[in-house]
Order: structure tokens, then C-alpha cells, then sequence
């Protein structure tokens, strides 16, 4: 069976993210270079991380935000790295803390998101954060996880009572996507590496959303005709980036299918960006 498929522009989404966050900055009176400021932790040795913070820098220039790289070498102890963090909580000239992963191998990014300052953390992945998404009150989200409803929020389909099927189980984008389906009232299911038949999982879900990094993973034939698929993966094969879901025969299914590249990566560095702003408010008390 086929259907009229829609391709979700994450790309266009993200334009429309920056215009509104564009007339919230006017609105508040930030002059550009002025306002909410971050600071972006990265690997000093991982040249695409090194890449990924320099295009943050960028997003951010465009709307008059500021993003301050800090390269983590990989000579630097626990504590250094504690202290390093510990100063950007204490400077009221920084709103906001990225942290990019992989991080060098001897620190542990579940540790880095406990030494944040709760209302600096843009990527929303601190504890006390997960605990206000646990009971649906988090001011600062999960910046995948809301990327990943804003484009299902593009097909206008109600979620109560669907099927809604999460393959990946990760802290920063399976569980809180999880937890945000819960809060649509979708019928939510959680799939993971032990998980037996993913494709019957698969099969029966009115929305699937994918978050592995494993190519292709998820078959075009187990999409159930109709379905809304969000491919959250990001895999380089050869010189081309694909998602998890084999997207030619996936897209003759699906009703609406989000694209990698193009998908969910441009809307969660807008995502970002809003709670950049988000967290500046907090800390302005506005
Ligand atoms: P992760 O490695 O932390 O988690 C991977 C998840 O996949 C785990 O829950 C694991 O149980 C599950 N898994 C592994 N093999 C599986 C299998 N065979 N069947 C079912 N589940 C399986 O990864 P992550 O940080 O959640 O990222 C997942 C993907 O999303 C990566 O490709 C990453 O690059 C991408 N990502 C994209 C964005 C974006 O903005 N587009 C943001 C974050 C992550």
C-alpha cells in the first residue's frame, strides 16, 4: 500500500525557531552581543566536535547571541575540569553550558551534567532538570527531545491513544522523548539493544521515532502505512550522512518522514538556542 508521503523540513522549522526567537530577543530589548551568552565544552582533540561548536557559534551570531568555545585537553584532571566548570557556574556573564560529547576519555559526561548550574543547562540533561520533565514541569527541556516534538507538532496529529514507539533509550534524546510522548497521552513504548522483535515493535507504531546510530537499522517494509517516522541518527557511510531508518522505502510508507541531514539536527540546534534564552530569562528573573 501507498501513501502521499511528507517530508519534514527541519530546515524550514528551524528558520521559523530563529524568527521567534528573533521577536522574543526585540521583545526582552537584548542588543545583539549583549544578551544570553554560552559556553560551549568540547573535546580540543575531536575536529568534529571541534567543527559542530563553530557552527553553534555561528547560529548563535546570526540571532546576536554570543558562544564561547572552552577546549577540554585530554592532560586535564577531574578537578581541573570541576573547577573549569564550577567558574562558568559562578560567572554571571555566562547564561548558558554546552556540553558537546565525546569528551575525552577520562571524564564522564554523566558526572559533567551534575556539576552544572541547573539553570545554565541548555541541553536540559542536569538531574533536577530530568526531575521537572519526569512530573511534565520542566522549564529548560531536553533539546533533542524537543526538537523531535516540534516536527511531530508539524503534522498536526493528535498523539492521545496512538502507538508511539521510541527506539533508543539514551539519557539526552530515548528516555526524554519517552516521557514527553507520556505527557501527549500516547501509548508509549520503549525500545532498546535488548529488545526482542523490534520489528514487531516497529510495526505496530502510529509514530516511531528512531534514536540508535546504527545505518538502516530500521527497514522501510516494518513501517506501518501511514505512520509518522522522526529519524533522529546521525551515521557517516562512505563520504554521505545517513539516519537509522532506510529512508527510500521507508518515505513510500510513512505519512510524514523526517529526513537525515535536514531533520532533526537543524531544529535541535535551534532548540538549543531557546533555551539558551530560556535560561537567560531564569537567570534575569523575567
Ligand atoms: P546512545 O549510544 O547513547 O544510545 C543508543 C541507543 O540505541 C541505546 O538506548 C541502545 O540501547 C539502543 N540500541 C543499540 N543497538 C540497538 C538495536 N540493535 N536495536 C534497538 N536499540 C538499539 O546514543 P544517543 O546519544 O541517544 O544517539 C543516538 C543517535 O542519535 C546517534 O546517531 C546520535 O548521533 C544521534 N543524535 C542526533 C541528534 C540530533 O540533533 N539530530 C542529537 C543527539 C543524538
Amino acid at each position: 500500500m501507498s501513501v502521499t508521503t511528507h517530508v519534514l523540513d527541519g530546515k524550514a522549522i528551524a528558520r521559523q525557531l530563529n524568527d521567534e526567537l528573533r521577536a522574543e530577543l526585540s521583545r526582552l530589548g537584548v542588543k545583539p552581543g549583549q544578551g544570553p551568552r554560552m559556553a560551549t565544552i568540547y573535546d580540543a582533540q575531536n575536529q568534529a566536535s571541534g567543527r559542530f561548536s563553530l557552527a553553534q557559534r555561528h547560529y548563535a551570531e546570526g540571532l546576536g547571541l554570543t558562544v564561547e568555545p572552552m577546549a577540554l585537553r585530554h592532560d586535564m584532571s577531574r578537578d581541573q575540569v570541576q573547577q573549569a566548570i564550577e567558574q562558568l557556574n559562578r560567572n554571571a556573564a555566562i547564561h548558558g553550558i554546552f556540553v558537546q560529547n565525546p569528551l575525552p576519555q577520562q571524564i564522564d559526561p554523566q558526572w559533567v551534567s551534575t556539576l552544572i548550574d541547573p539553570r545554565k543547562d541548555v541541553e536540559g540533561i542536569h538531574p533536577q532538570n530530568s526531575i521537572r520533565r519526569f512530573f511534565g514541569k520542566a522549564r529548560i527541556g531536553s533539546c533533542t527531545a524537543l526538537a523531535v516534538m516540534r516536527l511531530i507538532e508539524e503534522t498536526k496529529a493528535s498523539l492521545e491513544g496512538k502507538e508511539a514507539v521510541v527506539v533508543g533509550h539514551s539519557e539526552i534524546v530515548g528516555r526524554p522523548v519517552g516521557m514527553l510522548l507520556l505527557d501527549k497521552l500516547a501509548t508509549t513504548t520503549i525500545c532498546h539493544v535488548a529488545t526482542q522483535n523490534l520489528r514487531a515493535h516497529v510495526e505496530r507504531a502510529d509514530i516511531l521515532i528512531v534514536a540508535v546510530g546504527q545505518p538502516r537499522l530500521i527497514k522501510g517494509a516494518w513501517i506501518k502505512p501511514g505512520a509518522i517516522v522522526i529519524d533522529v541518527g546521525i551515521n557517516v557511510v562512505g563520504n554521505k550522512v545517513v539516519g537509522d531508518v532506510e529512508f527510500e522505502t521507508a518515505s513510500t510508507r510513512a505519512s510524514f518522514i523526517s529526513p537525515v541531514p535536514g531533520g532533526v539536527g537543524p531544529v535541535t540546534v535551534m532548540m538549543v538556542m531557546k533555551n539558551l534564552v530560556e535560561a537567560y530569562k531564569l537567570q534575569q528573573s523575567i
